[in-house]
């Protein structure tokens, strides 16, 4: 059987050749490096050690023979440059931690290892997550799969190329404000973002403390489910870890178990699968700015919806357009404090020529970071300081909880679950709002409201549009839950792709 992991339509075919013995995790990851080299012009990768990788790799393997092997275990996968990684450098995209390698593994990276996933290596972002192109990496642009010309999406833009590009089957990323989500759509595959505190933070470099949290990328939704099962649960390094998920036994297998119940519900018990599920379909996001190809993709996803059995609800999210101002305030307010750490003292870039401790740290910060993350910092000292905390910091506080309060009475009065677009537009082109940062801030509407109110969420590919070279460019519907229905949305996103082949197309075959 062949080892090229591109001739696998989704992780789950994958699992069943390796558990079957039709191929090895090390052969697997050794085609998995390769293809990595011929598809270096993507720049989805910013560190691979095959050394690293090949022993994980027979490690995998060693298992299988002992009868050890868990579901996951070989199976390729690799990471966003924000989760902390022993051996592999972790650079959150920056100069500033260029040379950084962590003494420890983040949670979710040691959960998947513990798993017997091989990582392949360290995938490309913006600089400490804060993007959504992946433009603003110190390592250049990550390059979307379908057009080289276009963004991936960011800020986890390589961990969606990667997947897109079919190097890995699947891998992880971080949502602060959208991305796992926004890059997802822009590439053509799926990606969840779940509820916030359900997944530990311990060992992903911050950024908004308050709104970051790690999802998972991959082919289709069926395929997240056991790898968000995995890295899921309350962990005690982690203060805002969800209590709801302490104590639960085997609480990864939760998730799973909700998908099992839930399909079951959908598909097996009646007539009509998603019989019955309430759509709520806000207002809010389908007025200007919303492009006509994204608007025609999302509605006949609806539609398809329907189709199924789902019923479709007019819901209001009133405060949607307030969502930009609101985080683009606490984000930079929270980044501005979690980045003060980087001062050239305890690690990352240190200056090497200054005249004291203040010049010190203050040209070690100049050359580190970058443009997009000093803008932020500055942004985000700005609303913090005396006389402008209550105007901006404090006033932004009671728009989340507006915006917040407006999804519960949505989900708790009149819908199931929440579907809109992902983004504005298809992928745009590279630079192309290099003079206009706040451009790229704009898009982010139908996104950041979920981090604001903690939600999870999902992108699932649901079309094409067109870039402007005239080549297909993937086109994402978003799925929004209430709090710790990830198993809901999973099944719902499974129902879909049981009934369309949208996930299945890959770049170049659209
Ligand atoms: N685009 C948003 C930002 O720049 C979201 C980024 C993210 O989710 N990490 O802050």
């Amino acid at each position: 059987m062949s080892a090229a992991l591109h001739t696998f339509p989704s992780l789950t075919s994958l699992r069943t050749a390796l558990s079957e013995g039709k191929l090895s995790a090390t052969e697997l990851a050794q085609d998995c490096l390769k293809q990595i080299q011929v598809q270096q012009a993507l720049n989805a990768f910013v560190h691979v050690d095959p050394e690293l990788t090949l022993a994980q790799a027979r490690a995998a393997d060693a298992r299988r023979v002992a009868g050890t092997a868990g579901p996951l275990t070989g199976i390729p996968i690799a990471h966003k440059d924000v989760f902390v990684t022993q051996g592999w450098r972790s650079t959150a995209g920056s100069n500033m931690l260029k040379h950084y390698v962590s003494p420890f593994d983040a949670t979710v990276v040691n959960k998947l290892l513990q798993a017997g996933c091989v990582s392949l290596g360290k995938l490309n972002c913006d600089e400490f997550a804060m993007g959504s192109g992946n433009e603003h990496s110190a390592f250049g642009p990550a390059h979307n799969p379908w057009d080289h010309s276009c963004v991936p999406g960011g800020s986890s833009g390589g961990s969606a190329a990667a997947v897109a590009a079919r190097l890995v089957l699947a891998s992880t990323g971080t949502d602060t404000g959208g991305s796992v989500r926004q890059p997802a759509a822009l590439c053509g595959i799926s990606g969840i973002k779940p509820t916030y505190g359900s997944v530990s933070r311990y060992g992903m470099i911050a950024y908004g403390s308050s709104l970051d949290q790690a999802g998972v990328m991959a082919v289709a939704a069926a395929d997240l489910v056991e790898m968000l099962d995995t890295i899921s649960g309350f962990d005690e390094r982690d203060a805002t870890s969800a209590e709801q998920c302490r104590g639960v036994p085997n609480a990864p297998g939760r998730i799973q178990g909700e998908f099992s119940k839930a399909s079951a519900h959908y598909t097996n018990q009646g007539i009509l699968p998603l019989k019955g599920l309430r759509i709520g379909v806000p207002s809010e996001y389908f007025g200007d700015g919303l492009s006509s190809e994204v608007a025609t993709a999302i509605e006949a996803a609806l539609t398809q919806f329907e189709a199924l059995g789902a019923q479709r609800v007019a819901i209001s999210l009133p405060r949607t357009r307030l969502s930009i101002p609101a985080y683009y305030v606490i984000a930079p307010a929270e980044a501005s404090s979690n980045l003060s750490r980087y001062d050239g003292v305890r690690y990352g870039h240190r200056s090497s020529s200054y005249s004291d401790l203040a010049d010190m740290s203050g040209r070690s910060r100049a050359e580190g970071f970058g443009p997009e993350v000093q803008r932020r910092i500055l942004v985000g000292t700005y609303v913090l300081s005396h006389g402008y905390y209550d105007a901006y910091y404090l006033q932004a506080q009671r728009l989340r909880r507006m915006i917040a309060d407006d999804f519960q009475a949505a989900l708790t009065q009149q819908c199931d679950v929440i579907m809109g677009p992902v983004t504005p537009t298809v992928a745009k082109q590279i630079g192309d709002h290099k003079d206009d940062p706040t451009a790229d801030w704009l898009a982010d509407i139908y996104t950041l409201g979920l981090n604001l109110a903690g939600l999870p969420g999902m992108s699932i590919p649901c079309g094409f549009g067109k870039s402007g070279a005239g080549k297909a460019l993937p086109i994402g519907l978003q799925i929004i839950g209430d709090y710790f229905d990830e198993g809901r949305l999973l099944a719902i996103a499974h129902q879909y792709q049981l009934a369309t082949d949208w996930h299945q197309r890959s770049a170049g075959q659209a």
